[in-house]
């Protein structure tokens, strides 16, 4: 397979033009995804819009600028995200509704974005369009959201991070899970299937289950499989109907705790693999040619945004890579976090794993020892998605004009003189023209020194002097 290209700007930022909104416009110019772009183009926008109280899922200002660009480009934009698989019985994006108030609850609505946001595949996940996948090493077929399949164009604009089950949640999981519909996640999590299902390879343990008496909330084990699975029979024992099981995940957080079902590891590792088909079957009904991706690397948490919460990253912002394959730029942001040093204090340092070298997210982020964070990728090069072989384009900052508030582009006097001559902000008019009531002067040097806990504070060289409140006339 050819080398493929990945764009790249590190994740430092001083200037305008090396903020990290316009280094992701300017990654998306120098991997030519604008050529894909033609006037009336629908283009999805694919993000993960956060799970509810999650906070390193990606701020919408990267969507909204990448939204104007397109616009630019006579594209007409959307931004979308897909329904959950159940996953927990308190998930916060399982149906359309909850989506719709958790996305906009973190920032995602069309005032925000200047462009919809759409729930990509339906009310309640079924709205999709199924795709024969002979190529794939695992999967056969899939089901991509509706809202995705009938795009002219697609973008992936992924945070790049952890995953529990994924290992990384980079481009591959963004489409290999994020534009399935929820069938095609049931489909990508293995449900039914006679090996890798978590109603196969999960262990039944009906012996924990110490009788109603003895489990005062006895009724959640019931109550949290959505296809009514679990059941406490007459004789007060507890039975599952595994051979329907979907592998939803909806019970993971009540029966995995409890010892009731051992969940499988080799589910999660069989999950990894089927991403990478997955995501092929996305590319394969929008096109080989009309999906570009964008991994914004930054505030790189050990877990998915798909979690209630988020982790002090585990290593510093990596970068801003764009290209037209999903292998590569995955494999180029999963090496530089190899190569880079883990933050101190974070979940990779307690695993001792922050060294530069050290394989980072198996370390911090898979749920199981022994999951790998290049099964993905390795599938992925194998099924003939893309190439783990990539050339890393470092690229240069566009110029900072670019990228400047775009709306009132004259100097400070042109604008606001005769504004500031009816509505004065300064008062010239009080305190001998000095405008404001302040003290003439303070001891500036001794605000400015540190504290000192061993001694209460307290400095014996440090003279206190009352300053004296200037006239306020
Ligand atoms: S038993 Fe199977 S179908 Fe029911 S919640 Fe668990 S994973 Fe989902």
């Amino acid at each position: 397979m050819a080398i493929s290209q990945v764009y790249y700007m590190d994740g430092h930022s001083e200037s305008t033009e090396t903020s990290l909104v316009s280094k992701m416009l300017t990654v998306f110019d120098a991997a030519r995804l604008d050529d894909m772009i033609s006037p009336n183009d629908i283009v999805a926008i694919k993000v993960h819009c956060g799970e509810w109280n999650n906070t390193a899922y990606l701020r919408p200002v990267y969507a909204r600028a990448l939204a104007d660009r397109i616009k630019e480009l006579g594209g007409r934009p959307f931004v979308c995200d897909t329904t959950t698989s159940t996953y927990s019985p308190w998930g916060s994006r399982s149906n359309e509704l909850d989506i719709m108030i958790t996305a906009e609850r973190n920032g995602y609505s069309s005032a925000v974005l200047g462009c919809p946001f759409i729930c990509a595949d339906g009310f309640i996940g079924t709205s999709d369009y199924r795709v024969d996948l002979p190529e794939g090493y695992l999967l056969k077929e899939a089901y991509v959201a509706q809202a995705i399949a009938a795009a002219d164009v697609l973008i992936a604009l992924t945070h790049f991070k952890g995953h529990s089950m994924g290992v990384i949640g980079g481009a591959l999981k963004n489409l290999g899970i994020g534009a399935q519909s929820k069938r095609g996640k049931l489909n990508v999590h293995m449900g039914g299937h006679p090996k890798y299902g978590f109603g196969a390879a999960g262990v039944f343990h009906p012996e924990k289950f110490k009788g109603k008496a003895e489990t005062p909330d006895w009724e959640i084990i019931e109550d949290c499989c959505p296809f009514d699975l679990y059941h406490i029979n007459d004789n007060d024992e507890l039975e599952w109907d595994r051979e329907r099981c979907t592998t939803c995940l909806g019970c993971f957080g009540v029966v995995g705790p409890r010892g009731l079902v051992d969940v499988p590891p080799v589910n999660f590792d069989a999950v990894d693999v089927a991403i990478a088909d997955a995501c092929l079957a996305v590319e394969k009904v929008v096109g080989r040619d009309k999906v570009g991706y964008i991994n914004m690397a930054i505030d790189i948490s050990p877990r998915c945004d798909c979690a209630n919460h988020a982790d002090v990253p585990i290593v510093p912002h990596l970068g801003v890579f764009a290209s037209t394959d999903a292998v590569a730029i995955d494999m180029a942001c999963v090496d530089k976090a190899k190569e880079a040093q883990g933050i101190p204090g974070s979940a990779v340092e307690m695993m001792e794993a922050h060294h530069p070298g050290d394989n980072k997210f198996e370390a911090a982020a898979a749920t199981f020892h022994g999951q790998s964070e290049v099964a993905s990728i390795n599938t992925g090069h194998e099924n003939g998605l893309g190439s783990r072989d990539y050339t890393l384009v470092e690229v240069e900052p566009a110029d900072a004009a670019k990228y400047r508030f775009p709306y009132d582009r004259r100097p400070s006097r042109q604008r606001f003189k005769e504004q500031f001559e009816k509505f004065q902000p300064f008062p010239y008019d009080r305190h001998d023209g000095q405008g404001f009531a302040r003290n003439e002067e303070v001891d500036l040097e001794r605000m400015k020194r540190h504290y000192d806990h061993s001694t209460n504070g307290h400095h014996a060289d440090v003279e206190i002097e009352e300053l004296q409140p200037a006239d306020d006339n």
